[in-house]
């Protein structure tokens, strides 16, 4: 166990690290920060920070030299340079970063553990492209493989003259067919040293241009009746990773006389995620609480749902001035992330009802 006044390290400096440090403060301990950005909202409210490139060895040693654990609040964080840490100290460790960073590998590993992602296909040269749309249809999506996040890197395909002259970077593309889903959900658990799972109950959450806009609770039926299935997939993920923390799984949930009947994997997030922030005042237990006791080796929190209705909303771009308003509902619990510069689509805050 990780005493508590103990520093835990945290890989990356926006809203999650933010929370996960605030999480981290309550049980008493410390938190360091290590984001190549020097406006960082976790730093904020950090006990120290390093602003330092993702390549920078020398200061990843020296951070390292600082915490008893290191986490991470972002996917993307390059693995190479992270050899410098101490075996043992990253949780969750390396093979979840791996595997999520890459979206064909992440869609094998799924399907190797009997899970069904939408029909896709690697495209690793130029003159792949548009044989591989033609074999998978359209409409699809092409992603890129590795860094796209919150819509980035992603392009919707109506028909195969559409990718003529698109040039494939070097780490490649997917492309996916569109899935036809009557919602999407996500699973969030949480998995202890020990191999102790828990899952929080499932919201459905609505996608605006590939960003989340809300989550809520309870899902739909046709959620709750595919969830025992998506539950195996995420917690065989977590078992086969050895994984230690938060870990999230996004699926379509597929009509019955939908070809790809059942629940279809999308991606997995290793770390907290965006439709769990209702949990912070939905659940007994937060996921951000229950990430910083798994990585720490504490016991595990009870994650069930406070009430039967809840819902959390996004607050995405320009939103000043709006306190007052979303306030005036007593029951509104607001979180702002302290963005001072509020670009489109950036995630400033979200507001969460209970019940
Ligand atoms: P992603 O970054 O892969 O999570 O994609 C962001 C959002 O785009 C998803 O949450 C969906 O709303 C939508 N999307 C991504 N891939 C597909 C797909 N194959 N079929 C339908 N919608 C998709």
């Amino acid at each position: 166990m990780i005493a508590p006044g103990s520093t835990i390290g945290i890989l990356g400096g926006g809203q999650l690290g933010r929370m996960l440090a605030m999480a981290a403060a309550q049980l008493g301990y410390k938190c360091h920060v290590y984001s190549p950005e020097k406006d960082s909202i976790a730093a904020e409210v950090s006990a120290r920070f390093t602003c330092a490139e993702w390549h920078d060895r020398a200061a990843l040693a020296e951070f390292a030299g600082t915490c008893a654990v290191i986490t991470y609040e972002f996917e993307n964080v390059p693995v190479a340079p992270l050899a410098v840490l101490p075996a043992g100290l990253l949780a969750p460790d390396i093979r979840a970063l791996e595997t999520a960073q890459d979206r064909v590998r992440e869609k094998r590993f799924i399907e190797e553990l009997g899970g069904r992602a939408a029909p896709y296909a690697a495209i690793d040269t130029d003159g792949e492209l548009v044989g591989a749309i033609e074999r998978i249809g359209t409409p699809g999506i092409l992603k890129t493989r590795r860094d796209g996040y919150d819509g980035k890197g992603q392009w919707r395909i109506a028909s195969a003259r559409e990718a003529e002259g698109v040039r494939v970077p070097n780490a490649g593309l997917v492309y996916e067919a569109l899935v036809r889903f009557e919602a999407e959900f996500s699973v969030i658990l949480v998995r202890g040293r020990d191999g102790a799972v828990r899952v929080w109950d499932s919201p459905r959450n609505v996608h605006e241009g590939g960003i989340l806009m809300h989550s809520t609770l309870p899902a739909p039926a046709i959620v709750g009746a595919q969830l025992i299935q998506a539950r195996q997939i995420a917690q065989a993920a977590a078992d086969a990773l050895g994984y230690v923390g938060v870990l999230t799984c996004e699926f379509f949930a597929t009509a019955a006389d939908d070809p790809l009947g059942g629940p279809v994997f999308n991606e997995m997030a290793p770390r907290v995620h965006n439709s769990g922030h209702w949990t912070i005042e939905g659940a007994v237990t937060s996921q951000f609480e229950n990430h910083i006791r798994a990585i720490c080796g504490l016991p595990l929190g009870d994650t069930a749902s406070l009430a039967g209705a809840i819902e959390m909303h996004n607050l995405i771009g320009d939103v000043a001035a709006q306190e007052s308003e979303i306030l005036a509902d007593p029951r509104a619990h607001l979180h702002l992330y302290g963005k001072v510069e509020a670009r489109e689509g950036r995630k400033m805050g979200h507001v969460t009802r209970v019940g």
